[in-house]
């Protein structure tokens, strides 16, 4: 950089920090929507063309911060955000992201010679095992993805080859990844189905991509248990499995924990991960956000079986608090995703080899088992869709460790808390009916228990002045609620009614400040009173 640069990028530089300084200072007052005049002046102050001569650093720095971000959203990453499942950026995950984009490094191949980024990748995705007491060598195959929605779609992936490869209808080592879709007498069709209960929509789009199709025909709908929705009937679920065995066809069962409406878990994952190994079904454990709730220890029951999966989704975007986008995968079929990725090793670009030749020995000290050592972690492009890569790493790793075990177990201990005083408010009002209340064998199993996680999901009741007779009485009420700018819900439907939902997962809702601002607008706009909306 020429000197004029060099303070051209300095003083933008100070302006894009104080900007960050304020804003995280005052992320709790925010109004979390922009006005409707930020929007239409933001996307109006866009250039109609791409300039032919350019602005410059510091023009276009006051630019972004003055016209078009005062048109996104305010404070997603706030305390009273509670669309979707969005959680929010620690601290040290917000500074290490900056670092990380400062330093630009693409971690594709394993140069451990030449960097360590590729085994502080690998360190991360074991930090988060420990995380979540998952001994390491459980999954060996473990890679960070850009979400959730890619972890399934490697899931899936891994699954058909595996399932493949043992078809007795098929040459023994079929690969779907080479050989591409089977035919053969005899091989059913479709050659793989995928049984689940409510799937996220992201394993509907993983199916269609990775070839096995998403209709009903292939995405089946299992039986659920006469006393939890989102648990399987497991004598009828053996009962398929044996009728998928007779006539060998691959399947993947599909398990959601923390499902995405009700944040509920099902139960007996033990009992299911015997059968699917029983019976020769891939187990893909989809835990995007609900995976953590296990952290807060009288949850630990309908999470501590995850790692029975043959392969596990999880986020860090959601409930870790880290920024997008971040997803985590493991398998423990180590190899499953390197025939996958890993070219023949005679067509492998040349440039893209590590320089795996001293293995370093002893350093590392006692490491528990199943660590990867730095010369032995596979390079990520070999075990990940992407070739270049952001180093996701390093936001993920200063979270966890400004955070600790401790420290994430506050943050998921406080919102399951949070999201269940508003339940417990949404129960008791005559102008909301809770639609996600614990099934008995969660209530029972540990006090305080009305819903089981962190969502919470209701619609406006008969008496109310939106009854749900009304299609669009949630929809209406939750733009009312979101125009209130002070908390944002999001709209759902769930079982064929329309609902509003309430997810917490951001690291600084906080009890004494935010419940009764939330509490307040549901009881004003739940009787179809006017509330005051900031801006
Ligand atoms: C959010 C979510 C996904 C999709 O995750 P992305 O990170 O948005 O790709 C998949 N499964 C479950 C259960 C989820 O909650």
């Amino acid at each position: 950089m020429s000197p004029a640069n060099q303070d051209d990028f300095q003083s933008s530089l100070d302006t894009v920090i104080s900007h960050i300084s304020k804003r995280q200072s005052s992320i709790d007052k925010i109004p979390i929507l922009p006005t409707s005049d930020s929007i239409a002046n933001s996307i109006s102050s866009l250039p109609s063309s791409l300039p032919e001569i350019g602005l410059g650093v510091s023009a276009t720095t006051n630019y972004l911060i003055e016209n078009v971000l005062p048109g996104i959203l305010q404070a997603q990453n706030g305390p009273r955000y509670y669309g979707f499942v969005v959680g929010g950026v620690t601290p040290a995950a917000q500074l290490a992201d900056i670092l990380a984009t400062s330093y630009d490094e693409n971690v594709q191949v394993n140069l451990h010679q030449q960097t360590a980024s590729t085994a502080i990748d690998q360190r991360t995705l074991e930090l988060v095992l420990d995380l979540l007491d998952i001994p390491r060598s459980t999954f060996m195959g473990r890679t960070i993805t850009t979400g959730a929605t890619a972890s399934n779609v490697l899931g899936l992936a891994c699954a058909r080859d595996h399932l493949l490869s043992q078809s007795p209808h098929l040459p023994s080592n079929y690969s779907w990844a080479r050989d591409g879709p089977p035919s053969a007498p005899g091989l059913p069709s479709p050659p793989i189905v995928i049984l689940s209960l409510y799937p996220h929509f992201s394993i509907s789009k993983a199916a269609s991509l990775v070839g096995l199709g998403s209709s009903p025909k292939i995405i089946q709908q299992l039986s659920a248990h006469s006393e939890d929705e989102l648990a399987f009937d497991l004598s009828k679920f053996e009962n398929r499995l044996k009728a998928e065995q007779e006539i060998r066809r691959g399947v993947i069962v599909v398990y959601g924990v923390g499902e995405v409406n009700t944040g509920g878990f099902g139960r007996d994952l033990d009992k299911v991960a015997d059968l699917c190994r029983q019976y020769g079904a891939w187990l893909h454990v989809d835990a995007a956000f609900g995976g953590f709730a296990g952290l807060m220890p009288e949850l630990s029951p309908y999470t501590k079986d995850m790692d029975k999966a043959d392969s596990l989704t999880l986020d860090g975007h959601k409930w870790l608090n880290v920024p997008y986008d971040c997803g985590l995968f493991y398998t423990r079929h180590t190899s499953s995703l390197t025939n996958i990725f890993q070219p023949p090793s005679a067509s492998a670009p040349a440039y893209l080899a590590s320089n795996a030749t001293t293995v370093e020995q002893g350093i590392e000290g006692d490491l528990p088992e199943g660590t990867i050592l730095a010369a032995d972690v596979p390079s990520p492009l070999f075990v990940n869709i992407e070739n270049s890569r952001r180093f996701r790493a390093l936001p993920l790793l200063a979270s966890l460790l400004s955070l600790g075990k401790e420290g994430y177990r506050e943050i998921i201990t406080k919102n399951i808390h949070f999201a269940r005083s508003i339940a417990i408010y949404i129960d008791k009002s005559e102008n909301y009916e809770l639609l996600n209340s614990s099934p008995s064998h969660l209530k029972s199993s540990q006090k305080d228990s009305i819903i089981s996680s962190n969502i919470v999901l209701f619609r406006p009741s008969k008496n109310s002045p939106y009854p749900p007779s009304i299609p669009t009485s949630s929809i209406r009420l939750t733009k009312i609620i979101n125009d209130s700018k002070q908390l944002y819900v999001s709209a759902t439907s769930w079982r064929g009614q329309s609902a509003i939902r309430i997810a917490v997962s951001n690291y600084l809702t906080d009890e004494k400040r935010d419940l009764q601002i939330v509490l307040n607008v549901l009881e004003k706009v739940g009787k179809g009173e006017e509330v005051d909306f900031i801006n």
